[in-house]
C-alpha cells in the first residue's frame, strides 16, 4: 500500500532537514555532512543523534573535526559489508597465523623424533658411565626444550582461540543487524521471508499448524500529513513494540513494508492466531500517544489486520495473499478490526448502505 510517491514524501522530509541544518550551521554541503545530518534527521541511529545535540549544546556548532569524529564513530563503521569485510579479513590472519605455528609444532617434534632416535642409537653404543651422563642430560636438554615450545604453542593456541570466539561474536553482530530493520529494530523484510519459508516446511515436516498475520496502520497517511513524517516514524515504533510485546519467544514479528508488519506464528492454529492478534489491536488503540518535545497530543492510531493459516500446497506467497486478502477484507469493514480466512465478509462485499 505505501506507494513510491509515499516515499518521496517521506525521504524529502529527511533531506529538509538535513540541508536546513547544514544551511543553519552554514557547514559545507559535503556528502559527508550531509549523510550525518540524514542520519540525523532519520533518528535510525539515537546515539548519533544525542552526540550531535550534546556537542552542539556545548560549542553552538559542530567543528570538521567534530564531524569527522561523527562520521567514523557512529556511520563508516556502520557499513555492514566494510564490517564484515574487516572481520573477515582478521579470521584469514588468525587462521594464518596458527596454521604458522602447527607448521612450526611439527617441524620441532620431528627434530625432537629425530634427536631422541640419535640418542637411542648412541645409548645402545654407548659402553662407559660418562657417555651415558652426557646421553642423558642431551635427552632432558631435549626435553626440556620441547617442553618450552609446547607451552609457547599452548599459550598462543589459547590467544587465538579468544580472538576467533570475538570475531565470531562480531559476525553475530553484524549477522544480526543485517537482519534488523533500524527504525523498528523489529525483523525485516529479508528475514521475515526466510523465517516463513522455513517455518512452513518445518510446519510440514511436523505436522503442526501454522498462521500468518498482517497488519496495517490505518489512515497513517492522513496522521503523517497532520503531524509530520518524523512523528509518524515514532508512532512506527510505538506500533512495532505493542507488536513485540504480544508474541512470544517462537514467533517472528517483522516489518513488512512501510507501515506493515508481518507475524510468522509457528505452531498456532488459526483461532489462537486471531486471540494473539486481537490482543495486539487493542494494545496499540489504548495507546494515547504524545509528542515528547512539545507535549502535544496526537490522539491515537489503529490498526487493521489479517489472519490466515496454512493449508496443504500452500506456496509462501499464497499464503502470504490470503492474510492480505483478510486485512483488506478487515480496511473495507471499518479498520481498526481483525478478519480471518473463515470470516464470511473476507469474500463477501462490504453491506451497501440503504438510505
Ligand atoms: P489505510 O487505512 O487504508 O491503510 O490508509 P493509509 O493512509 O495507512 O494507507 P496506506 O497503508 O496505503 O498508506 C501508507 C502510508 O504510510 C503512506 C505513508 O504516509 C506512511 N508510511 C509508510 N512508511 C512509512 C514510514 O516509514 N514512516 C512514516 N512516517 N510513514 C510511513
Ligand atoms: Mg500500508
Ligand atoms: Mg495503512
Amino acid at each position: 500500500m505505501s506507494g513510491q510517491a509515499d516515499e518521496h514524501e517521506r525521504t524529502m522530509a529527511f533531506c529538509e532537514i538535513a540541508l536546513g541544518q547544514i544551511r543553519a550551521l552554514r557547514q559545507p554541503a559535503t556528502p559527508r555532512n550531509y549523510e550525518i545530518w540524514y542520519a540525523y534527521a532519520t533518528g535510525y541511529h539515537p546515539a548519533l543523534n544525542q552526540k550531535i545535540n550534546e556537542t552542539l549544546g556545548a560549542n553552538g556548532t559542530l567543528s570538521d573535526a567534530d564531524l569527522d569524529e561523527i562520521y567514523s564513530a557512529y556511520l563508516s563503521p556502520t557499513r555492514l559489508t566494510d564490517r564484515i569485510d574487516k572481520v573477515g579479513s582478521q579470521v584469514m590472519g588468525e587462521i594464518e597465523q596458527v596454521m604458522a605455528m602447527i607448521d612450526a609444532a611439527a617441524g620441532s617434534a620431528s627434530n625432537y623424533t629425530e634427536s631422541l632416535a640419535d640418542m637411542t642409537e648412541k645409548l645402545g653404543d654407548s659402553k662407559d658411565r660418562e657417555g651415558l651422563r652426557a646421553i642423558v642430560e642431551s635427552l632432558v636438554q631435549t626435553a626440556k626444550e620441547m617442553e618450552e615450545s609446547n607451552q609457547k604453542l599452548e599459550e598462543r593456541l589459547n590467544a587465538s582461540k579468544q580472538e576467533i570466539n570475538e570475531l565470531q561474536e562480531n559476525l553475530e553482530v553484524v549477522r544480526t543487524e543485517s537482519l534488523t530493520d533500524p527504525l523498528t529494530q523489529l525483523a525485516n523484510r529479508k528475514f521475515f521471508d526466510t523465517t516463513l519459508a522455513e517455518a512452513m516446511a518445518d510446519a510440514r515436516e511436523k505436522n503442526e499448524p501454522l498462521s500468518l498475520m498482517m497488519t496495517d496502520i490505518d489512515h497513517f497517511k492522513n496522521f503523517n500529513d497532520s503531524f509530520g513524517h518524523l512523528t509518524g516514524d515514532q508512532v512506527l515504533r510505538l506500533v512495532a513494540m505493542s507488536v513485540k510485546q504480544n508474541v512470544k519467544g517462537q514467533d517472528t514479528a517483522a516489518r513488512y513494508g512501510g507501515e506493515e508488519f508481518a507475524i510468522v506464528l509457528p505452531n498456532t492454529v488459526l483461532r489462537s492466531a486471531i486471540t494473539v492478534a486481537d490482543h495486539i489491536r487493542r494494545a496499540v488503540m489504548t495507546k494515547e500517544l504524545m509528542k515528547r518535545s512539545t507535549g502535544e497530543h496526537l490522539g491515537r492510531v489503529t490498526i487493521s489486520i489479517g489472519v490466515a493459516t496454512l493449508h496443504d500446497g500452500d506456496s509462501v506467497q499464497a499464503l502470504i495473499e490470503r492474510a492480505d486478502t483478510c486485512l483488506y477484507a478487515a480496511k473495507r469493514h471499518g479498520r481498526n478490526r481483525v478478519m480471518c480466512e473463515t470470516d464470511p465478509e473476507v469474500s463477501a462485499p462490504p453491506a451497501t448502505q440503504v438510505a
